[in-house]
């Protein structure tokens, strides 16, 4: 189990269980207090870490272990139930045809991740095409293209149109050979109307399968305002969780999930198209508690 990973001092306060066959409320208590610490220090909002807190306290005090079962194991499985709660399972990604439109604020790390997710999905034997439909940003345009080479993937993008729709329309039927078609946007500093409205419209030219919401590692409590603009307008499938290579741990991607009513797809972890991994829960679990 992934709780065999735990940070260190929770994994002491739970070993101070063994051998015990019932669990005081000053035992609970200890191990609830060290998760929240952990969590509100790995960004996880406080609401989400409270629900869980709560949670944990009730079924620990209340479930009887299964005969057999030491008061520690009890305690750990309900841990680890809550957590996989919180965090989610991965959102699932078919490996079939499929447009996917990444939405998100500029630098979050949409025209990395989308060349990423190119070189993932080429990696499953599908052939995946980037088009780039950034207008906005400079520079998108030759960071995409350059990025989709080295991942040796499709690519569709033009410098010399502004209308992001218009590039968004001639990007699919010029990439109609490849079978999963990952749709780059432009973002913005903040929120704008701006944006939102692009990225309505090109939803609407390409009816993507799926819309991920691509977030910084760090963004901490700005996920909740993002998460709902972006879902009220296109509706978000999945997150993307970028730069987990830093120091963040990326629980402030949780709120989104929670805001938005989805999970996390994919976790990137450095600038090359290779460092890019399906989320897995356990995984995020020993690092968002580590
Ligand atoms: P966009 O504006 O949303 O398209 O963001 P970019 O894809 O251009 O990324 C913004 C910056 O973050 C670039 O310098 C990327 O190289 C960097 N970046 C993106 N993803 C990661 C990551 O997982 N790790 C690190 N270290 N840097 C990343």
């Amino acid at each position: 189990m992934v709780l065999d990973d735990l940070g260190s001092s929770l994994r002491g306060t739970l070993d101070k269980l063994r051998g015990k066959s019932r669990i005081s409320e000053e035992d609970v208590d200890e191990i609830v207090k060290e998760i929240q610490r952990s969590l509100l220090q790995a960004d996880v909002d406080v609401s989400l870490v409270m629900e869980l807190s709560d949670s944990i306290e009730e079924r620990a005090l209340e479930e009887e272990p299964p005969g057999g079962t030491s008061a520690r194991d009890h305690v750990l499985r309900i841990v680890y139930e809550e957590l996989v709660d919180l965090v989610g399972e991965s959102t699932e990604i078919p490996l079939e045809n499929q447009t996917i439109l990444l939405a998100g604020l500029q630098g979050s790390g949409k025209t990395t991740t989308a060349a990423k997710m190119a070189w993932w999905f080429s990696k499953k034997g599908l052939r995946p095409a980037v088009i780039q439909t950034d207008t906005f940003r400079p520079g998108a345009y030759d960071q995409a293209k350059q990025m989709t080479e080295r991942a040796e993937v499709a690519f569709y993008g033009d410098p010399d149109e502004d209308d992001p729709v218009k590039i968004a329309r001639d990007g699919l039927e010029a990439t109609e050979d490849a079978d999963v078609h990952i749709v780059d946007t432009a973002g913005r500093h903040a929120l704008e109307d701006d944006l939102i409205n692009e990225i309505e419209d090109i939803e609407s030219a390409v009816e993507p399968d799926r819309s991920l919401l691509v977030l910084d590692a760090a963004i901490g409590q700005g996920a909740k305002d993002q998460a709902r603009e972006f879902d009220d307008s296109i509706g978000i499938d999945g997150v993307a969780i970028t730069k987990l290579d830093g120091t963040a741990k990326g629980g402030g991607a949780l709120t989104a999930v929670d805001e938005t009513g989805s999970t996390i797809a994919f976790l990137g972890s450095g600038e090359t198209v290779q460092d890019i991994e399906r989320f897995e829960p356990d995984s995020f679990i020993s690092r968002l508690l580590g």
